[in-house]
């Protein structure tokens, strides 16, 4: 597998002639190679986004649409290929990338080709004396940088709305999963995108996405990571007076009451704490129950996490897969080490692992689903991100205490809340501190809904119109009657 940057249309290695290699971390193994982009490769795309910028961004809304729909349907058409490259790349279960990031990443697409039609400015009439309206103008070049749990998906997500709002594009995957943005890069063409409209360049997040960041003519910077990096894009952006949007990380927490419905409570909290391995933004890392029922819930979990086995994420049957990297993997197990030390209980699993019965995948990086208790609410696992198959759960008994210990962090980007009280539903997610707030359901996405997070989980929302306005500039025109 070889991934080649995409420069004015051309499909590249960087200009320094060097190679990262590429893992696939159900094996542990080397399987191709990434360009180790550096600064003058990000010189050339951005130079080539300027130059398409004039006329992209005076192309009707409508044929941009048409472009990001072609490119919708040769995601559709290559869906296959698509979900085994995101599979390996990532060690996520080729039945979840099948049946959410390939489909995700179409729709993505799709949404934003339709929500450029129909997005609209405000007019302000001024009785007998003015009339003003509100110009929506593309900023640019502008930079879009996505992570490694969800690649294509999030990558898409980012792209969409800035190609669809008339901006040219240089965007970055993780250097950890590039291939599937790498796959979307050779159908660009053959979708109808002008050369230099969408460019996409690979290597190191500290060489070429810091010279991206900081490049002059880069405009705005839609980034979606970790808290720290996030961090160091705002500290190097902010001076440059860059718009930014900031999509960072999450502790959060599923907060469950007695009056819920038990079994759906207990099946979507395992889903929402282990699916993809605990790396999505949205899992639910700490689990709070009230006391009445904490015994039976955890018990019931606890057994359920028992049952979940590792297993090769390219059997179509297999529910876990493995963890991104080898050095992910380390970070999670010292996590659950230092939970031990931290007072924790580990209920189940809390090692690594290999899949039963596969000596090719000895190598791979797997974490058994993991289950903690008997933790403070303000000891460091419990505050700090893990982002693997590792859940806390503690008991609660009030609303206020519950409240309490899920706003006890430094982040606020989701919680869930189990209840059939719907008063209480209502108060309790008015009252926690978060960007989104799921009740009796986790992860039902509705695209136009407003996605993002508060506090140190970042800056800024994605989704429908939000979107739209971020990657683009309003202009008042104030016209004297
Ligand atoms: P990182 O912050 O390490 O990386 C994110 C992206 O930024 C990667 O493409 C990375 O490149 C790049 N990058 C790294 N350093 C720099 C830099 N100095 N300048 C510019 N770009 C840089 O995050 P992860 O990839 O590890 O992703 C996991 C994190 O993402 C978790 O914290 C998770 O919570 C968060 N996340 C948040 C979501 C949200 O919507 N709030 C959704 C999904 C994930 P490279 O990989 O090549 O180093």
């Amino acid at each position: 597998m070889e991934v080649l940057n995409l420069i004015q249309g051309k499909l590249l290695s960087a200009t320094s002639g060097e190679w990262i290699d590429l893992t696939d971390p159900s094996k542990g193994k080397v399987y191709g190679r990434l360009p180790r982009s550096g600064t003058e490769d990000v010189n050339l795309a951005v130079e080539s986004a300027n130059k398409a910028f004039k006329s992209w961004s005076a192309t009707p809304p409508g044929e941009r649409a048409a472009c990001l729909n072609r490119l919708a349907d040769l995601v559709s058409k290559n869906a296959q290929l698509l979900s085994r490259s995101e599979s390996t790349d990532n060690g996520k279960p080729i039945s979840l990338a099948a049946a959410v990031d390939i489909p995700r990443a179409e729709k993505n697409l799709r949404f934003y080709a339709s929500a450029i039609q129909h997005f609209a400015s405000e007019s302000h009439a001024m009785e007998g004396e003015a009339i003003n309206y509100t110009l929506r103008k593309p900023l640019g070049v502008v930079a879009c940088i996505s992570p490694w749990n969800l690649p294509l998906y999030l990558f898409t997500w980012k792209i969409a709305p800035a190609l669809a709002s008339g901006n040219c594009v240089v965007a970055k995957p993780s250097e950890i999963t590039p291939v599937t943005a790498y796959l979307l890069s050779t159908w660009v063409k053959e979708a109808g995108f002008p050369d230099g409209v969408l460019n996409i360049i690979h290597g190191l997040g500290a060489e070429v996405g810091d010279a991206l960041v900081r490049h002059p003519k880069i405009a705005a910077v839609s980034f979606t990571g970790g808290t720290a990096t996030g961090a160091h894009i705002a500290s190097v952006t902010a001076p440059r007076f860059k718009k930014l949007s900031l999509e960072l990380g999450g502790k959060n927490a599923a907060i469950i009451f007695d009056d819920c419905d038990f079994e759906n409570a207990l099946a979507t909290t395992m889903r929402s704490s282990f699916a993809n391995q605990g790396q999505i933004c949205l899992c639910g890392s700490r689990i709070l129950v009230e006391k009445s029922i904490y015994t039976r819930f955890r018990d019931a979990l606890v057994s359920k996490a028992k049952k979940m086995k590792v297993g090769d994420p390219m059997d179509p049957k297999t529910k876990t897969g493995a963890v991104v990297s080898k050095e992910h993997r380390d970070k999670i197990i010292d996590y659950i080490t230092l939970a031990r030390e931290e007072g924790g209980t580990v209920l189940c699993g809390g090692n690594k692992t290999t899949p039963e019965n596969q000596p090719g995948l000895v190598g791979g990086y797997y974490v058994e689903p993991t289950i903690i208790e008997g933790l403070k609410y303000d000891c460091e696992v419990n505050q700090k991100e893990i982002f693997g198959p590792v859940v806390t759960i503690q008991p609660f008994e009030t609303e206020e205490e519950a409240v309490s210990i899920a706003n006890s962090t430094e982040y606020g980007l989701a919680a869930t809340v189990w209840t059939n009280d719907l008063k209480r539903a209502h108060r309790v997610a008015a009252e926690l501190e978060t960007g989104i707030c799921w009740v009796n359901c986790w992860l039902l996405r509705d695209l136009r809904t407003p996605f993002g997070g508060v506090k140190n989980s970042g800056v800024g929302r994605e989704g429908g119109f939000d979107a739209l306005r971020f990657f683009t500039e309003s202009q008042n025109v104030c016209i004297k009657l």
